[in-house]
């Protein structure tokens, strides 16, 4: 597994060979050859990826905003002339999608077919302009250009009801979306964590050995399986909770005490509260109570 740091975007400029100067949210990682990510750095937005090939560019995920697409169309551009050709928005969350109109000549913006409802409600919702997907898929897709075949596959609602990973067998990548955050404690408030679970088991079983999360530096396949312990820890504890008849304030209190001792050194620790109280909900709500 190789990994080469290549740029900052975000705002690394390179100033007339004075190298690179002013702070990144964003770095970009060339996660195998002509597959880069640009890693958010911030814990706060999501990465997207880009393959060049000799046939044109498929990006995954634009970023949540038209300036930070603009940087990831930047670094697409020093690396290739060729246009871009597929966008495939990994769920609806909008640091994954607001970008899309940057890319709106590409030939098609794919998502899952609950991910484009999602996409089009919200936007109506929040009075807000968006690119949508014109092409939606219920479980399966795949597409091929240039030497590149991807398998964009739909396991079920796992971080929001609409998500797809993408997986190339010759390459033995995952380019996973939300589904996996690297050492960031995720955001669940449109998942299941039940069978988030069970979308963490079918991607340990791919062969697979480079993993492109949707939050967090790229790794390899132990950061999928760090991914299912935390959601499996979350739901063990409050279950435990559950049986012995606590309450939510006294499970909160527990449970995260539990989850300080190997988690505290993840990003975004914070949002461990509403993580019990959304495992909580789910998991009472599973028992009818
Ligand atoms: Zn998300």
């Amino acid at each position: 597994m190789r990994f080469f740091k290549c740029l900052c975007a975000g705002f690394l400029l390179w100033m007339s060979g004075a190298g690179p100067v002013a702070a990144q949210d964003a770095e970009l990682t060339e996660a195998l050859p002509n597959i880069f990510c640009m890693v958010d750095r911030t814990g706060n937005g999501a990465n997207s990826t880009f393959i060049t090939t000799q046939e044109g560019v498929i990006v995954i995920d634009t970023r949540g905003s038209d300036q930070e697409a603009e940087q990831v169309l930047k670094a697409i551009r020093k690396a290739t002339d060729q246009p871009v050709v597929y966008i495939i928005n990994s769920h609806f969350h909008k640091e994954n999608t607001s970008g899309n109109a940057v890319f709106k000549s590409s030939h098609s913006i794919i998502a899952q077919k609950r991910a484009l409802a999602m996409i089009v409600l919200e936007a109506e919702r929040e009075k807000r302009a968006i690119t949508p997907p014109n092409l939606a898929f219920e479980k399966k897709l795949e597409i091929k250009l240039g030497k590149y075949h991807l398998k964009l596959i739909h396991p079920g609602p796992a971080h929001t009801d609409g998500d797809l990973y993408i997986y190339i067998p010759k390459w033995r990548i995952l380019i996973t979306g939300g589904i996996v955050f690297n050492q960031i404690i995720p955001f669940l408030g449109d998942s299941n964590i039940e069978s988030w679970i069970h979308a963490l088991v079918e991607m340990e079983d791919l062969d697979a050995e480079v993993i492109v999360p949707g939050h967090g530096p790229v790794g390899g396949k132990p950061i999928v399986t760090q991914m299912k312990h935390y959601l499996m820890e979350l739901k063990r504890y409050v279950n435990d909770q559950l049986d012995d008849g606590k309450n939510l304030p006294d499970t909160m209190i527990f449970v995260k005490e539990k989850l300080k001792a190997k988690y505290s050194s993840w990003k975004h620790f914070d949002r461990v509260d509403e993580n019990i109280v959304h495992a909580y909900v789910e998991y009472s709500a599973q028992r009818g109570t």
